[in-house]
C-alpha cells in the first residue's frame, strides 16, 4: 500500500476532476490540496459534455429573483427558496470568475454575452461557449488553470474506494491506483464525484458516473436526501450508442418540435408544448414510445440550414450516426441525465452528519434542485458551491491525523449487471410492485460486499425513497400515485443503520434539512 508524500499529509483531498472539483481546488489556492480523479482530468467528467451552458440572470430584461422563481417552479415544491435566491444571485459573479480563469463566453455583435433560452426559463439566460460546446471549452480552460497552479497536486488514475472514518470524523481516503492501493490521510475530504446515470441502461452520462461518491458518503455514515429524484432528458439521440449523445434542450428552445413517425406533433396543445419541464416532456415521449411509436426532434422548419451554425457539436454527433439534422428529423428517446439527490450539505457544502466531509457538484443535495433541476443550473451550482466549500475549508483547522489503517481495498465497482434492472424499475414511470421487487434484489447485494455492492447500494437508496414516496412530483413519477400530495412536501433522508446491514429512511419537513438524522431506530 502506497502512502502520500509526507509534505502533503493532512492537506485537503478533493475527489473528482469535473467542474466542482477543479473549481474547489482553484478557489483554495494557494492552500495546498490534492485533487484525485479516477481517469485523466476531463475525460470521465459530465462537465466536459455539457452543451447548453450556464444559467445566469445577466440579460437586460432579467433579474436573479426571476431566475430563482424559475428554479423554484421547476423544483416542484422541494427547492429551498433561500438556496435558490443565493445561488441565482451568485450567478453573474460566477460567470466573471470563469472568465478570469480563461473561459471565453460567446458574445453578440454588440459585445454582450449571447444568451440562449432553455425549457422552463422565463428569460434568455443561458451563457454558453462555442455554441453547444460549453462544457468542453470551460473544462479546457479550467484544466489548464489547475495544471498551472503549483498548490494543486493532481493525481489522475486513482479511484477512491472508501472513506476512512474514526471517532473524530473523516480520517482519509482509501484509493486504488493502476497497480497498487493508496492511502491518503486527511481530516478534510471533498466529494465532487458527479452523478449516477451509468447505473441505467439509457443514459447521457459518462459510463463511469455510477454514484460512487454517494456510496462512499453513505458507508462513512453520511445522510443522503432526495435520492428518488432522477432527471430524464427527453431528447437523447436514439441510434444505439451507449452512452447516448444528448440533443440539447436549446434545440427545442430554438423551436424545434417533437413528432412521431407519422409527423404528428404529440406535445402540441399541452401546456408550453415542447418547452414544458423535462419530466413532463420525458413522460410524454416515453408514453408515446411505449404506445409503439418512434419519436423525432424535427428542427427542419425552425432552424433548417442554420442548424449546424447554432449546434456544431450536435450536428457532428448526428452526422456521425448518419443523420443530417438540416434535412432529417433526429430520432430521440428519454435517458437518465441528472440526479437531483445527494449528500445532505449545508450552505457551505459541509455534510451535517460526518465531520470533515464536504460535497459539491452533482453528488451533493444543496436544496437547489428540489424534485427537478432547472436546465443549466447544475454547472452554476457546481461553480458557486465550490467557492462555498473552499471558503469553509479555508476557515477550518486541520485536526491531528489518525493512526488507523484500513485492512482491505474494496473491489472495483461494477454496475453493468444492474443497469437493466435499475432502468426497468427506477425509470421514468415507477410503481409499487416493480419497486418492491428491485428493492428485494438490491438489499442483499448492497450489503454483502463485492464489485456490485456500491452500485447496488446507490440503486437501493433510489428504490427505497421511490417506494416510500407515494405521490408523483418532479423527477419521480408513480403510476399508482399519479397526483402530487401536499402531505409529501417533505424530503426523504437516508442513512445506513448503525448495524451496517440496512438503510434507515425518514421523511423530514423541509426546514429540517440539513439537520442530522438519528439512525438508531
Ligand atoms: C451530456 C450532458 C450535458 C449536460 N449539459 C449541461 C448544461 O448545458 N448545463 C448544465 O448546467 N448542466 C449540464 N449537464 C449536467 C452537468 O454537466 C453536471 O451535472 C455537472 O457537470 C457535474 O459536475 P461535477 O463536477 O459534479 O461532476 P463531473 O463533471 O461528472 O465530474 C466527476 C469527476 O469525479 C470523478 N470520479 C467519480 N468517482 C470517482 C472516484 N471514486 N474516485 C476518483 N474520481 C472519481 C470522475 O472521473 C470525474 O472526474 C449535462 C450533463 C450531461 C451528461
Amino acid at each position: 500500500m502506497q502512502t502520500m508524500r509526507s509534505d502533503l499529509a493532512g492537506c485537503p483531498v478533493i475527489i473528482g476532476g469535473g467542474l466542482a472539483g477543479l473549481m474547489t481546488a482553484l478557489r483554495l489556492a494557494p492552500q495546498p490540496v490534492i485533487l484525485v480523479a479516477k481517469v485523466p482530468l476531463s475525460e470521465g467528467a459530465a462537465s466536459a459534455w455539457a452543451q447548453g451552458g450556464i444559467a445566469a440572470a445577466v440579460g437586460e430584461d432579467d433579474r436573479p429573483s426571476l431566475h430563482a422563481a424559475d428554479t423554484l417552479a421547476a423544483g416542484d415544491g422541494l427547492t429551498d427558496p433561500a438556496v435558490a435566491s443565493r445561488i441565482a444571485a451568485a450567478a453573474p459573479a460566477a460567470i466573471i470568475e470563469l472568465e478570469r480563469h480563461g473561459v471565453v463566453f460567446d458574445r453578440d455583435p454588440a459585445g454582450r454575452l449571447a444568451l440562449g433560452l432553455e425549457a422552463a426559463h422565463a428569460r434568455r439566460r443561458i451563457v454558453h461557449v462555442a455554441g453547444d460546446g460549453s462544457g468542453a471549452a470551460i473544462m479546457r480552460a479550467l484544466v489548464a488553470a489547475v495544471r498551472a497552479t503549483p498548490s494543486i497536486t493532481v493525481i489522475e488514475g486513482l479511484e477512491a474506494r472508501r472513506l476512512l472514518v474514526d471517532d473524530r470524523g473523516v480520517a482519509g481516503v482509501l484509493a486504488a491506483g493502476p497497480s497498487d492501493a493508496c492511502l491518503l490521510l486527511s481530516r478534510r475530504v471533498v466529494l465532487a464525484t458527479g452523478g449516477l446515470g451509468g447505473l441505467y441502461a439509457h443514459t447521457t452520462n459518462p459510463l463511469g458516473a455510477i454514484g460512487q461518491g454517494l456510496a462512499l458518503a453513505a458507508r462513512a455514515g453520511a445522510a443522503l436526501a432526495d435520492m428518488e429524484f432522477v432527471q430524464f432528458h427527453p431528447t437523447a439521440l436514439d441510434v444505439g450508442l451507449d452512452p447516448m449523445p444528448l440533443v440539447s434542450e436549446a434545440v427545442r428552445g430554438e423551436r424545434a418540435v417533437l413528432v412521431d413517425e407519422t409527423g404528428l406533433r404529440f406535445m402540441q396543445g399541452k401546456g408550453r408544448g415542447e418547452l414544458e419541464p423535462r419530466d413532463v416532456v420525458s413522460r410524454a415521449v416515453a408514453a408515446h414510445i411505449a404506445a409503439g411509436h418512434r419519436v423525432f426532434l424535427d428542427a427542419r422548419a425552425a432552424l433548417g440550414a442554420g442548424f449546424a451554425g447554432h449546434f456544431p457539436g450536435i450536428t457532428a454527433r448526428c452526422r456521425a450516426a448518419g443523420i443530417d439534422p438540416v434535412r432529417q428529423p433526429i430520432p430521440v428517446r428519454p435517458a437518465v441525465h441528472y440526479h437531483m439527490g445527494g449528500i445532505v450539505v449545508d450552505a457551505t457544502g459541509r455534510s451535517s452528519t460526518v465531520e470533515g466531509l464536504w460535497a459539491c457538484g452533482e453528488v451533493a443535495a444543496t436544496g437547489l434542485h428540489g424534485a427537478n433541476r432547472l436546465a443549466s443550473n447544475s454547472l452554476l451550482e457546481a461553480v458557486v458551491m465550490a467557492g462555498a466549500v473552499a471558503g469553509s475549508i479555508a476557515g477550518t483547522e486541520a485536526a491531528p491525523l489518525s493512526a488507523a489503517r484500513p485492512v482491505a481495498l474494496p473491489a472495483a465497482p461494477q454496475a453493468d449487471t444492474l443497469r437493466g434492472l435499475v432502468s426497468e424499475a427506477l425509470g421514468v414511470v415507477r410503481d409499487r410492485a416493480g419497486l418492491q421487487q428491485v428493492l428485494d434484489r438490491l438489499q442483499p447485494l448492497a450489503f454483502k460486499g463485492g464489485p456490485t455492492a456500491d452500485p447496488a447500494l446507490v440503486a437501493l437508496m433510489i428504490a427505497t425513497a421511490a417506494l416510500a414516496r407515494e405521490e408523483s412530483r418532479g423527477g419521480h413519477w408513480r403510476a399508482d400515485f399519479p397526483q402530487t400530495s401536499s402531505a409529501w412536501a417533505r424530503h426523504l433522508v437516508q442513512r445506513i443503520h448503525d448495524t451496517g446491514t440496512r438503510l434507515v429512511c425518514r421523511a423530514v419537513p423541509l426546514a429540517t434539512i440539513p439537520q442530522p438524522l438519528v439512525v438508531g431506530a
